[in-house]
C-alpha cells in the first residue's frame, strides 16, 4: 500500500516532466547574459544549445540563430549559469523538530523527502548542490536517480553521513563516529567504496587531532575533498591544522569576531599559493533572517515548498513551525545576527574565497527559498558585489567540486545548466526569488 503511494507520486513527476516537449536544438536569444567569469555581461546575448550541451554562446552580431531551432526569448532577463548551493541537507525538510523527524521520517526518505528536496532546488534555479550528512545508500540512490534521468533535480554532490567522534543518539544511520586512527582510515575508505563526491567532517574538536589528520589525509588520497564545520574555535584550529579543503557556517555563537590567531592561521594558509584559494561557505542568511522570518511568518504559506511532498507532511512541517518564537535552535540567534557582517569581512580581508550554502532543511529553511536570501544577505545587507556574489554560487563551487570542466559558467562545450530571470539581477539580486527560466543539461524544467 505504502509502495504504491510512492509509486504513485513517482509516476506523477514522471509524467509531468515527459509531457514537456522540447527540441533538441535551443537558441536563447536577447537577454544579458553574466557568463560565471566576472567579465562585463553580454547584452543581446545568443546561447545555443544542442542536446544536453551549449555549443555557442555570443551576441546577435556574431552569432546567428541557425534554422530549425527552438527560439527562446530572453529578453528584457538576466541570464545566469544555474546556481550551486554549497550547503545543503536534502534528509531534511524544514520541520523543526530533529529527534522526531529522525525517528519517523527514515522511511520516507529515498523516495520522498530527498527527491522532492532536489526537486525544490532546481525550481529554485539551484541546478547542482552538495548535500552534507544523509544516511549513505539513500544519498547515493538518489544521487544516481537524478543523474540518469530517472527523477527531476539538481545535480547532487553527496557526503553521506557525517564523519564525527560519536553520533547523537538515534542518529546513527547519517552520523559515522569515529574511534582512533584506523577506524577512521577504514570508514572514509567505506565511503569512497561506496561512491560519495565529499567527505564531511563535525565536531572534530573532539576527536584527536591523529584522528583529524587520518581522515582527511585518506579522504585526499582517495580525491575526496573534506568539508568542516566550523562553528567552535577548535573545529576551525583543527580543521585548518588537518588541510581541511572548506570550512562551513560563520560559528562562534555570539562572539563578536574571529580571534586573532585563528586569522593568522587563516593568513597563513591563503598566502600559500601552493594550496590553491582558501574555501568558506558561511551560510549566514538563515541567522540573518531568523527574526524577520518569525515575525513574518507569510513565508510558510507560499506553497514552493510542497512540491513532491505528501499532504500529511506538509502539515507536519507546518505544525512544528507555527510557533516560530518558541523553537530552540533560534534562541541563540538574535545575538549571533550583529556578529555575522563583521566575520564575513574578516574571511574576505584574508583572502578567504567565499561559496554560497544555506544549510536548507533546517528548521524553517526550505529548499525553494534558501539560496537566493543567501545572495540577498551578502548583496543587500553586508555590501557585498553582487558579481563576487553570483561567482560565489556558480563558477567557485564548480571548481571546487572539480567539475568546472562541465559546469559553473555558460561556455561552449559544457553542460547547459542555466537559468534567466526578468530584470538585472547585477542592480536587484533579490529577483533570483523567483527564476522564469530553469534549464538543467540541456532541457527546460520552468
Ligand atoms: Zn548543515
Amino acid at each position: 500500500m505504502f509502495k504504491s503511494f510512492l509509486l504513485s507520486i513517482a509516476l506523477v513527476i514522471g509524467l509531468q516532466w515527459a509531457a514537456l516537449g522540447q527540441s533538441n536544438k535551443k537558441a536563447l536569444v536577447g537577454g544579458t547574459l553574466i557568463d560565471g567569469f566576472g567579465s562585463t555581461p553580454i547584452k543581446n546575448s545568443v546561447i545555443l544549445i544542442e542536446g544536453e550541451k551549449i555549443i555557442a554562446v555570443g551576441n546577435a552580431d556574431n552569432t546567428p540563430v541557425p534554422e530549425g531551432v527552438e527560439v527562446i526569448s530572453t529578453e528584457g532577463m538576466s541570464i545566469l549559469p544555474g546556481l550551486w548551493d554549497m550547503h545543503v541537507h536534502t534528509m531534511l525538510s524544514g520541520h523543526a523538530d530533529y529527534p522526531y523527524w529522525d525517528k519517523v521520517y527514515p522511511p520516507l526518505l529515498k523516495d520522498v523527502i530527498m527527491p522532492s528536496s532536489a526537486l525544490q532546488l532546481l525550481m529554485a534555479g539551484v541546478t547542482s548542490a552538495r548535500d552534507l550528512g544523509g544516511p549513505l545508500e539513500e544519498s547515493i540512490s538518489v544521487r544516481n536517480a537524478i543523474n540518469k534521468g530517472e527523477i527531476p533535480g539538481a545535480t547532487l554532490y553527496v557526503s553521506g553521513p557525517f564523519i564525527q567522534h560519536a553520533p547523537y543518539p538515534g542518529t546513527e544511520d547519517f552520523r559515522w563516529g569515529v574511534d582512533g586512527v584506523e577506524d577512521g582510515r577504514k570508514k572514509i575508505r567505506k565511503l569512497a567504496k561506496a561512491g560519495v563526491d565529499v567527505i564531511k567532517l563535525i565536531d572534530q574538536d573532539k576527536m584527536t587531532l591523529e584522528e583529524v589528520n587520518a581522515i582527511v589525509d585518506e579522504a585526499h588520497k582517495n580525491n575526496l575533498k573534506v568539508v568542516a564545520h566550523s562553528h567552535r574555535p577548535d573545529e576551525i584550529r583543527r580543521g585548518l591544522l588537518a588541510g581541511a579543503d572548506c570550512f562551513e557556517h560563520t560559528g562562534l555563537s555570539s562572539a563578536p569576531r574571529y580571534p586573532d590567531d585563528i586569522m593568522e592561521m587563516i593568513k597563513e594558509r591563503t598566502a600559500d599559493m601552493s594550496q590553491g584559494p582558501l574555501f568558506w561557505t558561511p551560510t549566514v542568511e538563515v541567522l540573518y533572517n531568523y527574526e524577520y522570518m518569525r515575525d513574518n511568518p507569510e513565508f510558510i504559506d507560499e506553497d514552493s515548498w510542497h512540491r513532491g511532498l505528501p499532504d500529511s507532511v506538509i502539515v507536519d512541517i507546518r505544525q512544528s513551525i507555527a510557533h516560530s518564537d518558541r523553537l530552540p535552535y533560534f534562541q541563540l540567534t538574535p545575538s549571533r545576527r550583529p556578529t555575522l557582517e563583521t566575520k564575513v569581512k574578516q574571511l574576505l580581508d584574508a583572502g578567504v574565497v567565499l561559496m554560497v550554502g544555506t544549510d536548507s532543511g533546517i528548521p524553517m529553511k526550505f529548499h525553494s527559498q534558501s539560496t537566493w536570501n543567501e545572495l540577498d544577505v551578502w548583496v543587500n545587507e553586508f555590501g557585498i558585489d553582487p558579481m563576487y556574489a553570483i561567482r560565489a554560487a556558480t563558477y567557485w563551487p564548480s571548481l571546487w567540486m572539480g567539475v568546472a570542466d562541465e559546469v559553473g559558467t555558460i561556455t561552449p562545450g559544457k553542460y547547459a545548466d542555466i537559468i534567466a530571470v526578468k530584470g538585472d539581477v547585477l542592480r536587484y539580486i533579490s529577483l533570483l526569488q523567483d527564476v522564469d527560466m530553469v534549464i538543467k543539461h540541456g532541457k527546460r524544467y520552468k
